[in-house]
């Protein structure tokens, strides 16, 4: 199924089907998949960046059939500004994850957000929207952002439910966690949370559906300590600051990757300061035993 063409819609199963935006990248795989749920109506979640010809190939992939909702994951500029020229065609309300709770300050030198996001309605954990045939009940999975939702779908084929991941759990990497939006601890629990949860299949916003979703979570938590326990092995054997630690952990990675790598292990450091492991001192960061 990763032969995918930009713009061409895919029908996965009865009630759902996906649009390739044309928008690849080593951050979003092929680009950003957007799910359109439903037959006779629709609901349209992560419309994707706002480019002419993606919002046209949408609008073709819709064929006039009335859209109830556009939902939203979280904020990320792959995801949600295709929201506004689409509620503005189609009158639908944008529902979805709250707006970011941070100050602009905070995260305003972070491009990757999407500061005009205006939602209709904000859905909290266990809210719904629905259609002719389909319900999509909303769980929280902060962690990627603090935002960030997931959308349930119980009306799945063989009356099994999917689950719509976005960025939270991808087909084909582990998630970017980039502090201070971007939260390890939240992301762990969020990543737990769906274990409890018996979902048949996720469609991930990037990246094929995951059958056996569980095996992939538990593997993604695996992955978490395993990293954990590099960054504590290396700081047991000499304090570091983040650069050296990035060089020894992640050997052979993309250069265009570094920067997102360093994030990352300062989210895991944040996590390790909070239970009392780590400290930091101008930017050299040891162990606290
Ligand atoms: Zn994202």
């Amino acid at each position: 199924m990763s032969e995918q063409l930009p713009g061409v819609p895919e029908q996965l199963e009865a009630l759902v089907a996906r649009v390739l935006a044309p928008n690849p990248s080593p951050f979003t795989y092929t680009g950003t998949q957007v799910y359109l749920v439903g037959t006779t109506d629709l609901a349209v979640i992560d419309p994707g960046p706002d480019t002419p010809a993606h919002i046209e190939a949408l609008f073709a992939a819709i064929a006039g059939r009335p859209v109830r909702a556009i939902l939203i994951t979280h904020t990320h500029r792959d995801h949600s500004p295709g929201s506004r020229p689409l509620a503005a065609a189609t009158g639908a309300p944008i529902v979805g994850c709250a707006p970011l709770a941070l100050s602009d300050d905070a995260i305003g030198s972070d491009a990757s957000f999407d500061h005009d996001y205006a939602p209709d309605r904000v859905l909290r954990e266990g809210e719904s929207v629905g259609g002719a045939g389909w319900t999509l009940t909303a769980v929280a999975t902060p962690g990627h952002t603090s935002n960030h939702l997931a959308f349930a779908l119980p009306e799945g084929q063989d009356g099994a439910g999917a689950l719509f991941t976005g960025d939270h759990v991808m087909g084909w990497s582990t998630s970017i966690v980039s502090p201070p939006d971007g939260d390890m601890a939240a992301y762990i629990a969020s990543l737990e949370k769906l274990l409890h949860r018996a979902d048949r299949s996720y469609y991930p916003a990037h990246g094929d559906p995951v059958e056996n979703p569980q095996r992939l979570v538990r593997g993604m938590l695996g992955h978490r300590k395993q990293r954990e326990g590099q960054i504590l092995r290396l700081l047991r054997a000499s304090p570091a600051t983040i650069p050296d630690m990035v060089a020894r952990m992640y050997i052979g990675i993309d250069p265009r990757l570094f920067v997102a790598a360093e994030r990352s292990v300062l989210a895991h450091l944040i996590d390790l300061r909070d239970r009392g492991s780590v400290i930091e001192a101008r930017e050299i960061w040891s162990i606290t035993l």
